[in-house]
């Protein structure tokens, strides 16, 4: 049987989580998506009306299906988590399950296993505020959306990821080096993801025989980044400065999760792997 992987954070298809999907699905994983409660309904309905379809094609000249489309806030664990005015909001309320417990319990009831698991979400409420000018509870916010989110969603799928399985999230070089600009608490976000990778490849590993890994992207216009503002420098300072000077394809990241996730890739875990044309590795941008 094929490879059955779970992806959280596909909203459209501009950003890693969409290629991610396409490059398992072109090794021939069945591909089940987690998107964001607020943004379901508008990317259901482009995927219904076929606005995604040119970038469904696989190299082999078919469409990547996805098998089912799972509403998802990442930043809830469970239903009693959830305060009222996010309950009773226009957005969620037209949704069910979506807290992670529930949508694991959701995917174990429609598919029972999974094989590989893909945290491909970030959100920082402050990320313009420079990090000495970040409240508390945009710092805590960042921290909960990007970080604990995959805590959360390891802890709640461990239990229905089969034995050789491999869990892969997306991080920035910010949590190591100093990327003025992303703010908000993103820096430590990502600092704590790594370091979490870790950690959790050490827990997982033992129990479940399950790898985990981070693969530390180059920048890449997707919905999210352009949020920040800016994307477009970070992008030309890539092809400016890095040693390859090339632009960097969201094709590329989701190659290395294929292979991260793969046999291949069956004695790497707690990796921070760089996909970035290997800016990481400049000292001084020339
Ligand atoms: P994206 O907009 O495609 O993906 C982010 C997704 O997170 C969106 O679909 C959004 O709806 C979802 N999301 C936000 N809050 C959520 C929540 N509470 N619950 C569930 N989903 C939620 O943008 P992207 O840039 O492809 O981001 C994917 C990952 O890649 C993130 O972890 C990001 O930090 C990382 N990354 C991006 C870049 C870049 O330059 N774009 C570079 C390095 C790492």
């Amino acid at each position: 049987r094929g490879k059955r992987a779970f992806i959280a954070g596909i909203a459209d298809d501009n950003g890693y989580g969409w290629a991610i999907a396409k490059s398992l699905a072109a090794a021939g994983a069945e591909i089940l998506v987690g998107t964001w409660v607020p943004a379901l309904n508008i990317f259901e309905t482009s995927l219904r009306r076929g606005k995604f379809d040119e970038s469904r094609v696989l190299p082999d000249g078919s469409l990547m299906e996805i098998a089912k489309v799972y509403p998802l806030d990442a930043v809830f664990d469970s239903p009693e988590d959830v305060p009222e005015d996010v309950k009773t909001n226009k957005r969620y309320a037209g949704s069910a399950k979506w807290t992670v417990k529930e949508v694991a319990e959701s995917v174990k009831q429609d598919f029972g296993t999974i094989d590989i698991l893909v945290h491909s979400l970030a959100n920082g409420p402050e990320v313009s505020k420079p990090l000495s000018e970040t409240s508390r509870k945009g710092y805590l916010a960042a921290i909960s959306a990007s970080s604990y989110s995959f805590i959360s969603l390891l802890r709640h799928f461990l239990p229905i990821i089969n034995p050789g399985g491999a869990t892969i999230s997306l991080t920035y070089i910010a949590s190591e080096r100093i990327i003025p600009g992303y703010g908000g608490g993103m820096s430590s976000a990502k600092a704590a993801l790594e370091s979490d990778t870790k950690v959790l490849a050490f827990e997982a590993g033992r129990k479940h025989k399950v790898r985990v890994n981070t693969i530390s992207a180059g920048p890449l216009g997707s919905r999210a980044a352009k949020a920040i503002g800016f994307i477009d420098m970070m992008i030309n300072y890539s092809l400016e400065n890095a040693p390859l000077q090339k632009e960097l394809y969201a094709e590329e990241v989701g190659n290395t999760a294929a292979f991260l996730a793969s046999p291949l890739a069956s004695a790497i875990t707690g990796a921070t792997m760089y996909v970035d044309n290997g800016l990481n590795a400049m000292g001084v941008g020339v």
